[in-house]
C-alpha cells in the first residue's frame, strides 16, 4: 500500500466553485487572537480564501505547515498610518516591538483595569483610554482596540474581494461564546468602522459545528468544543437541535449550556514553559525596550521550537542573539515538555469539569467533542482530552481553520445557498483505500446509510517494511489515479516481517454527520494509526453525478485493469516465493521439473513487467492462465522443500 498524487478531480471542483460566487457573498470572518481567516461557502461546502500578499510570503515552519489563508492579526503603525498588517506585520514584530499591536481582541470592550496584568507585559504601550475603556498608544497617538481591529479587519474584507473577484461587503464575524455584551458590541463596531455589515456575530464554538455538518440533521446532540488558541482557552458546552429540513431558513438551533475557560492560558504559555528560565531572564530585564526585545525574540523562538515537537521527539534551537539577546543553543525534548507543561493541560480539563458541572451534565452525557485552535496540534492535548471524555474527539478538520469554515457556513445559510443532497443519510461517493499497483479497495459503498462501520484485512507486498503508507480514496473508479484522495498517513515502526505477514486491519467509520475516522492496526505486533477526514467537503450534487456517470463509462474496462494489477500483485509474490524455494531444492527435483519451471518463472514476470507499465495492454484472463500453469509445474517444487524441511527437522531433532 503506498500512494499517488491527489486526483485532478479536486482541481475540477475548485473551479466550479469560482464559477458560482454571487455578486453580494456573504463570507466568514474568524477574528482571532493570534490569527484571522476568511472562508466562504457555495454548494461545494465552505473553503478558506488564500490571501494574496499573505500567501506569498510564506517562509517559516510555522506558516510553512499551516499553510495558506492565515492572517497574523497583527498591525503595525507608524503614526498616523498603518504600515503593515498581517504576515508583513509579524514578521517585522521583534525589529517592531513597540508599534506592532497583536493580540488586540483580549482588549476589545474591556475596561483597562481588568487587563492592567495584560497591559504589564506587553511589548506596545496599553494604557486606559476613554471611558476607562483600553487604548493603545503608539507614536503618542491613541487608538481604540475596535479601530485597530477594523484595520484588520479592512485588510481581511480587501484580501477576501480579490479572492473572489467580487467587492466583499458583508461578512459573519465570530466570537467567543463567553464575549459579553461589550465585547459583542466593540466587534460589530470593529466591522462598522471597516465598512462591514456584520450581517450576524456567530459563536466560536457554534461555528465548529457547523463546519462538522452538526446540527445539519438528525437528534438533537450535546457536544462539548475544546478551543486551545494561541492565547486563551474556551470549552463550550453546546446543545444542538438540527434543522427541519422541511422549514425554509434551514436553521439548527444552538443553545450554549455552559461555557468555561481560562483567558489567560494558550499556546503562548507553552512557549513559555518550554523555555521557562530565559523567559524569567527576559521579565526582569529593567530596561523596557530590551526587555519588550528579548519577550519578543522568545516568544518566537519558543512558538517555532514547541511546533516541531508536535511532530518531532526532540528538536534543537540554536540562536546568535548578536548582543541584544543571550546566544542559544540547546535540545528540547518532547517528554521533557509534556511533563513541564502538564500542569497546564490540567487547567484546560479543570476548565472542562467546571463546564460540564454548570451544565448539569456527566462525561457520559456529552455525544461529540469537537477540536479547536492551534494548540489542539500538540499530541499531549488530543490525547489528554480523548481520554478524559473518553472518546474520540473531532479532528478532520485543521483546528486552525474550522472556525472560519463554520462561518462561512453560517453565511451561506443565511445568504440562501443551501448544501444540496450531499448532506442527507447516505454516503454520495464510495471510500476506499489504496492497494499494491495503484488499486482501490472500496471499504465503504456509495449509497450506504450513515453511520457505517467497515473492516477489512491487508498485508505488505515487500519484504521487512517497517512503515506502511495508507491512502483513503474517495470515487467510483477502480485505480487510485481517478479517484479523489482524501488523506494520506502511515502505520509506522512495524517490526520486520516478510511481505504477505503483516495483518493489518483498517476500519471505516462514518458517523451521522458524513465525518470518516479511519483506524489501521497492525494485529501482530498493535501498532496503530488513525485518520479523520471529511470526505464531502469541496464536492458538489453535480460532480457526484459526474463521478457517477464516468465510472459507468469505463466500468469494463477498469474492472479489467483491476483484475490485472491485483493478479500482477499476487503473481509477484509468486514469482519471490517459487523462485526460492527452487534455489533450495533444485538438486532434489527432475531437470524437466526446473526447465518448466524457469520457463514459467520468465513468462509471468514478462506479464508482470507489461502489467505494470501498462496494465490495459495485459489481457487478464491470459495473465491468470500463466499463473495457474506456473502454479501447477511448481507442485513438485513445493513438494520437494516441504520433503527438506521435515528432513531437517527429523535431524535436528536427532
Ligand atoms: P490560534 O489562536 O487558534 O490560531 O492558535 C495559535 C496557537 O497554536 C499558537 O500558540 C501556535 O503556536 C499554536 N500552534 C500552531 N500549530 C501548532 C502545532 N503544530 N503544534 C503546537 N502548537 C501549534
Amino acid at each position: 500500500m503506498s500512494g499517488d498524487s491527489p486526483s485532478s478531480k479536486t482541481q475540477v471542483a475548485t473551479e466550479a466553485c469560482r464559477a458560482s460566487v454571487p455578486d453580494d457573498p456573504i463570507v466568514g470572518i474568524d477574528l482571532g487572537t493570534t490569527n484571522s481567516l476568511v472562508a466562504f461557502a457555495d454548494a461545494a461546502g465552505p473553503r478558506i480564501l488564500s490571501l494574496g500578499s499573505d500567501l506569498e510570503s510564506v517562509e517559516d515552519e510555522a506558516s510553512s505547515q499551516n499553510g495558506n489563508g492565515l492572517v497574523p492579526s497583527v498591525v503595525r503603525y507608524r503614526g498616523d498610518v498603518v504600515e503593515a498588517v498581517g504576515r508583513e506585520a509579524a514578521a517585522g514584530l521583534e525589529d517592531h516591538a513597540t508599534r506592532t499591536v497583536y493580540s488586540v481582541k483580549r482588549y476589545m470592550g474591556r475596561r483597562f483595569d481588568d487587563r492592567r496584568e495584560d497591559a504589564a507585559a506587553s511589548p506596545y504601550r496599553v494604557v486606559e483610554g476613554a471611558r476607562g475603556l483600553s487604548g493603545i498608544e503608539i507614536d503618542g497617538r491613541m487608538r481604540s482596540p475596535e479601530e485597530i481591529s477594523a484595520d484588520l479587519l479592512a485588510h481581511l474584507r480587501d484580501r477576501a474581494s480579490e479572492a473572489l473577484g467580487v467587492p466583499v461587503r458583508r461578512a459573519v464575524v465570530t466570537v467567543p461564546a463567553y464575549f459579553d455584551d461589550a465585547q459583542r458590541q466593540a466587534t460589530r463596531d470593529a466591522g462598522r468602522i471597516a465598512g462591514i455589515d456584520v450581517v450576524r456575530i456567530l459563536n466560536e464554538p457554534t461555528a465548529a459545528a457547523l463546519a462538522y455538518g452538526i446540527g445539519g440533521r438528525g437528534d438533537a446532540e450535546t457536544i462539548v468544543v475544546y478551543d486551545l488558541g494561541g492565547g486563551t482557552f474556551d470549552v463550550t458546552v453546546l446543545e444542538v437541535m438540527p434543522a427541519d429540513p422541511s422549514s425554509p431558513d434551514g436553521e439548527a438551533i444552538f443553545r450554549v449550556l455552559a461555557t468555561a475557560g481560562d483567558t489567560r492560558l494558550g499556546g503562548d504559555d507553552f512557549d513559555r514553559v518550554l523555555l521557562e528560565d530565559l523567559h524569567d531572564a527576559a521579565m526582569a530585564e529593567s530596561d523596557p525596550e530590551r526587555r519588550a526585545r528579548r519577550l519578543a525574540v522568545l516568544r518566537a523562538v519558543g512558538g517555532r521550537a514547541k511546533i516541531a515537537l508536535s511532530d518531532a521527539a526532540a528538536t534543537r534551537i540554536r540562536l546568535d542573539g548578536g548582543g541584544v539577546v543571550p546566544d542559544l543553543d540547546r535540545t528540547l525534548d518532547r517528554a521533557d515538555f509534556e511533563v513541564a507543561a502538564r500542569p497546564l493541560v490540567d487547567r484546560t480539563l479543570d476548565a472542562c469539569e467546571r463546564a460540564l458541572k454548570d451544565a448539569g451534565l456527566e462525561r457520559a452525557a456529552i455525544d461529540r467533542v469537537v477540536l479547536v485552535g492551534g494548540s489542539t496540534r500538540m499530541p499531549m492535548i488530543r490525547e489528554a482530552v480523548e481520554t478524559w471524555f473518553d472518546r474520540p474527539a473531532y479532528v478532520a478538520l485543521d483546528p486552525d481553520r474550522v472556525i472560519a469554515l463554520g462561518a462561512a457556513v453560517q453565511g451561506s445559510i443565511l445568504a440562501g445557498t443551501r448544501r444540496d443532497a450531499l448532506l442527507l443519510d447516505v454516503i454520495p461517493l464510495s471510500l476506499g483505500l489504496e492497494t499494491a499497483g495503484g488499486a482501490v479497495a472500496k471499504l465503504v459503498v456509495r449509497n450506504t446509510m450513515v453511520p457505517t462501520r467497515s473492516v477489512e484485512m491487508f498485508s505488505t507486498s515487500v519484504d521487512g517494511q517497517l512503515n506502511v503508507g495508507l491512502h483513503v480514496v474517495q470515487g467510483e473508479r477502480e485505480m487510485v489515479a481517478d479517484c479523489r484522495s482524501l488523506a494520506r498517513f502511515e502505520l509506522r515502526g512495524l517490526p520486520p516481517m516478510p511481505a504477505g505477514i503483516p495483518q493489518i486491519e483498517v476500519a471505516f467509520n462514518v458517523d451521522a454527520n458524513g465525518v470518516l475516522g479511519v483506524d489501521a492496526v497492525e494485529r501482530r505486533s498493535g501498532r496503530r494509526a488513525r485518520v479523520q477526514v471529511v470526505p464531502s467537503n469541496g464536492l458538489t450534487r453535480d460532480e457526484v453525478d459526474r463521478i457517477e456517470a464516468d465510472s459507468v463509462t469505463h466500468a469494463r474496462d477498469d474492472m479489467m485493469v483491476h483484475r490485472v494489477v491485483d493478479l500482477a500483485v499476487n503473481a509477484a509474490l509468486d514469482v519471490k516465493w517459487i523462485t526460492e524455494a527452487l534455489d533450495r531444492v533444485r538438486a532434489d527435483v527432475d531437470t524437466e521439473v526446473v526447465a518448466s519451471v524457469e520457463a514459467g518463472l520468465v513468462e509471468l514476470q514478462a506479464l508482470i513487467t507489461q502489467a505494470r507499465e501498462d496494465p490495459r495492454s495485459v489481457d487478464p484472463d491470459a495473465f491468470h492462465a500463466a499463473k495457474d500453469r506456473l502454479d501447477r509445474a511448481s507442485m513438485p517444487v513445493h513438494e520437494a522443500s516441504i520433503a527438506r524441511s521435515l528432513r531437517n527437522e527429523a535431524s535436528s531433532g536427532d
